[in-house]
């Protein structure tokens, strides 16, 4: 009986099995249980990044419950651990509860409270003359956010260049791969058509990244019986659920799929038909080397790229929607020169002998029958089981199309072939990869999130070039944008860097998401310049969001012999809780959790969109601050304000926002019509995308949820890169400029310009001691080189760190929880680590690096790649920090591979030092970490750090274990 109760669904417990008195208990206790809450509102998760939709139920004006939103588009309804243990984030005994001014020497954390009144005037008495002498000297970085449509917009107004969130350290090869390649990417800019592919592969994600949305994605794929694929060197999380595990050498991502193309295009079976159409891959290439017209696209008078009409055998336009271009073969143009199509191009790299599946076999660790075979089995989804939608549709070249034909291959890849200094051209081969097989945004392939696709390269540049900035003047545009070639690299006339960090240097030059794991090390060294303020928001710098983290805290307390005033001069740091950063700043202005403030999930920024939808949502505040802290997004309208800067002053000198944020949010215009929020604009609400501020916005947001959705007509949703109709209604929503189509580039003649710079061509040229470099690796066609680490003979593992699904970061690991289910870490072996170093389950082991040394303790594993150790991220603390006791097992017995992680390439030969980073985006290369292990004789993790929270005082209560 017990047995069929376990097994039974619940609801026959009242109807098919005689317990009359057990149910009867139960019905009395269902009865008279008191309800959980008195009032329920809806806002959006920020424990991770997925941003769901949640409902906080509150009892007697306090959250005690969170559930999931099945209204919400993202979620709908599903809530993860994370999302339900917010709960325990926003009374964490971590938070910080007042402003803070450092009192004792920088790393002590010791502190005295003062008001805002104070923190603000001691903020505008190291910013004011910093922006009137020099904006450049602060440098703005901010963390996790999720507002920097307005944070980057604030460093523009204060006049910086000097200003990017974390993602140069997370995933921007994974973006500016995607972005410059079909216009959109994986995550928040693209999904896998879950509800008809027929072949899902997935890369090295992040559990934590695509989190509550992939699970619902994989759970519709198991239920369709739909084949998943991972390649992962360790199989955890969506790995473990794969129906097939290729347990990959870290960093030969890029070679594997290299192998998949090469049989593709051996075997001939690649989409044809959509190359043409949607493509750059007919495109005519000048072949003259040593010009500057090398490499370049032919184009017509009318400035259109020429393709060659096989029918005519002539050149012709590649706009004109008619003709039959030439995939193969080289021509002559009309003025002589010659050209071969894109697509040659392509195929002559992809069928070398170097990408053979023999070739790469080895040094990826998957078998050559197994390329062949995943190669066979991509075509025979993508092309025999084709995905047809009755839904006409009409092209950009006002062709009619009666219905939807697709592809059903999708693929997701994260963080784990992103943090390689390959991971750009990694990330573009799967993209190429996606293209060939015709399955990008057909049904059952990969499909865009609006307000992507956009065009290639998107139009926004870069702001800071020396002349864009000036004393006491805003920049005229974004920090970040999308560099076209040289001409929109922020350098100084000789070469140098205008950007602390070297983004869109000739160092790193599609830097789209900036370099924050760079600007400690550089504003230490002086390197391009000195800096004044570091202004930091939510980024555990001192601790797990570091590389080298011993030299950081070096660096970050270090003074100048001459001056002994710190080499940094001042830091400010906003954190709701108190990370081990908090500790190195001198002022400390204290944020609210989620739950406690107004926020947008923005278009301008990174929105909840879906393939068949356009969405933004909001978060409210669902309870009061019981602290003394402020939300950091209403900190910076004031300080603004304080600063007098343009866009939050009037003429007359009032405040544009007197009510913060949640005024910014309504009433902030970035071009006429367009605000943070896209829904219910216009005086009296009606308008979607576009349209005045309305003030009663916010009120229709809570009404409706808070998210806002707009839903594309059926005959818009493929297709969207050139489909007439999506095209123009994005155009009116305020989505894209122009609603030209967005030809998916192949070729990319961006990168052709870097290379012929290098070259010698052009009127910007980097310096001698960056043309090989640029040359190298500003390659157009797709390409695989050795991560940078790995050439190191001494160090042959491979280490590398997996997100755990339960944790977003050092958020999650000081949750009280969700530290209950990862406490502490261990490091991961496989049986060939543990029996060539002698090591057991629970065994200790030394991990060297050529940078450092850690130990950790073991657990042996199967389902790691033989060459590969692996552990949790983030989930490592420094004693002190967080609140948590300073034997907490976190301090204890965790541990992090970060301090075995040189910031810095080795010394080039005339000893210059690299970031360690990829060379075309400037991404950190985490995961390029190579070691060598030993058993240690010894328990306790090490290295281990003074205790943070000796000097402190008035950070908040005493600490918990
Ligand atoms: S997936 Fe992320 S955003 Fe969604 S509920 Fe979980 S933690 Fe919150």
């Amino acid at each position: 009986m017990r047995r069929s109760l376990r097994r039974a669904p619940v609801r026959l417990l009242f109807t098919e099995y005689p317990l009359p008195d057990a149910s009867r208990r139960l019905e009395r206790r269902i009865a008279d249980m008191p309800p959980v809450a008195d009032e329920i509102m809806t806002t959006t998760c920020y424990m991770c990044a997925c941003r769901c939709g949640i409902r906080v139920h509150k009892k007697d004006g306090k959250p005690v419950y969170i559930d999931g939103n099945r209204d919400h588009p993202v979620n709908k309804g599903v809530l993860c651990a994370k999302g339900a243990a917010g709960l325990k984030n926003h009374f964490s005994p971590a938070r910080l509860t007042t402003p803070l001014k450092r009192v004792g020497p920088r790393g002590e954390n010791a502190f005295e409270p003062i008001s805002w009144e104070e923190a603000f005037e001691l903020a505008v008495s190291w910013l004011k003359p910093i922006r009137d002498r020099n904006p450049k000297e602060l440098a703005l970085f901010t963390g996790r956010d999720q507002s920097q449509a307005f944070t980057g917009w604030w460093a523009a107004q204060f006049g910086t260049p000097n200003y990017a969130a974390h993602g140069g350290f997370c995933s921007v090869n994974m973006a500016a791969a995607g972005l410059y390649t079909t216009g959109g990417s994986f995550w928040e800019f693209g999904d896998p058509d879950w509800e008809r592919t027929e072949y899902f592969l997935l890369f090295g994600v992040a559990e934590d990244h695509a989190s509550n949305p992939i699970k619902m994605g994989l759970a519709q794929l198991k239920e369709r019986g739909v084949k998943i694929v991972s390649v992962n060197p360790v199989r955890t999380g969506y790995s473990a659920i794969a129906d097939e595990w290729l347990g990959i050498a870290p960093g030969t991502d890029g070679l594997f799929v290299m192998a998949l193309i090469h049989e593709l295009l051996r075997t001939g079976r690649v989409d044809v038909d959509y190359l043409i159409r949607y493509t750059n891959a007919p495109w005519l290439v000048i072949q003259a080397p040593g010009t500057a017209d090398d490499g370049m696209f032919a184009r017509g008078e009318d400035g259109h790229p020429l393709v060659w009409d096989r029918e005519k055998d002539e050149a012709a336009s590649s706009a004109s929607g008619e003709i039959k271009p030439a995939m193969k073969g080289e021509v002559i143009l009309p003025d002589g020169r010659r050209a071969v199509p894109a697509f040659e191009l392509i195929a002559r790299r992809c069928l070398d002998e170097a990408y053979t599946p023999a070739a790469v076999a080895e040094r990826t660790g998957i078998p050559a029958e197994t390329i062949r075979r995943i190669a066979d089995e991509l075509a025979q989804a993508a092309f025999e089981r084709e995905v047809v939608i009755e839904e006409p549709w009409t092209d950009c070249w006002g062709r009619h199309h009666d219905r939807m034909i697709g592809r059903p291959v999708a693929m997701h890849a994260m963080r784990g072939i992103s943090a390689h200094s390959n991971g750009f051209h990694t990330c573009r081969t799967i993209h190429i990869l996606q293209v060939l097989l015709g399955s990008i945004d057909t049904p059952g392939g990969h499909r865009y999130k609006p307000p992507f696709p956009r065009h290639i390269p998107c139009p926004a540049k870069p702001t800071g070039r020396p002349s864009q900035i000036a004393a006491c003047q805003p920049m005229p545009g974004m920090p970040l944008g999308f560099p076209g070639g040289p001409e929109d690299l922020l350098i100084e006339d000789d070469g140098t860097p205008v950007r602390i960090d070297k983004a869109y240097s000739w160092e790193a030059p599609l830097a789209i998401h900036g370099m924050m794991h760079t600007v400690i090390t550089n504003a230490w060294k002086g390197d391009p310049y000195r800096i004044d303020t570091l202004f930091m928001f939510m980024a555990n710098m001192a601790w797990n969001s570091a590389m080298n983290v011993p030299g950081t805290l070096a660096m970050l307390t270090d003074k100048d012999p001459e001056t002994g005033e710190y080499r940094i001069p001042h830091i400010i740091y906003s954190d709701a809780y108190q990370s081990e950063m908090v500790a190195y700043a001198d002022l400390v202005l204290p944020d609210t959790t989620y739950l406690e403030r107004w926020d947008a999930i923005s278009l301008l920024d990174r929105p909840i969109s879906d393939p068949d939808g356009v969405a933004d949502s909001i978060r409210q505040p669902v309870t009061t601050p019981d602290r003394d802290v402020r939300p950091f997004q209403d900190v910076m309208v004031e300080l603004g304000y304080r600063l007098g800067l343009p866009g939050l002053t009037n003429a007359d000198g009032t405040s544009k926002f007197p009510d913060g944020y949640k005024d910014y949010l309504v009433n902030h215009l970035r071009k006429p019509g367009v605000g943070t929020l896209a829904g219910w604009r216009g005086e009296n609400g009606g308008s979607a995308g576009k349209g005045a501020p309305n003030p009663g916005q916010l009120d229709a947001y809570v009404a409706n949820g808070s998210f806002w959705r707009h839903e594309f007509a059926p005959g818009h949703r493929f297709y969207k890169f050139a489909n007439a109709g999506y095209l123009a209604e994005a155009k009116e929503l305020g989505l894209i400029d122009h609603d030209a189509p967005i030809v998916m580039q192949l070729y990319s003649e961006e990168m052709q310009k870097f290379r012929l710079a290098a070259r010698g061509h052009g009127p910007h040229q980097p310096p001698e001691s960056e043309r090989e470099r640029i040359d190298t690796y500003c390659d157009p066609l797709p390409l695989w080189y050795a991560p940078f680490g790995s050439q190191d003979g001494t160090y042959r593992l491979h280490a590398i760190t997996q997100r755990p699904m339960a944790m977003y970061h050092a958020w999650g690991s000081q949750n009280a929880w969700l530290r209950q289910i990862h406490g502490w870490n261990r490091l991961y072996i496989g049986q060939a680590v543990a029996q060539r170093a002698g090591l057991e389950t629970d065994d200790w082991a030394w991990l060297e690096s050529r940078h450092g040394r850690i130990k950790a303790q073991v657990a042996v594993m199967d389902g790691v790649n033989p060459n590969t150790v692996w552990t949790w991220n983030a989930i490592g603390k420094r004693a002190g920090a967080w609140a948590l006791d300073e034997h907490a097992s976190e301090a204890e017995k965790g541990f992090l591979l970060n301090h075995m992680i040189d910031d810095l390439l080795p010394e080039r030969d005339d000893g210059h030092r690299y970031a360690n980073a990829d060379p075309v985006t400037g991404q950190a290369a985490w995961y390029d970490l190579t070691v060598k292990i030993e058993k240690a004789a010894e328990g306790g993790s090490e290295p281990q750090f003074a205790v943070l929270g000796k000097g402190a005082r008035a950070i908040g209560k005493e600490p918990v274990r």
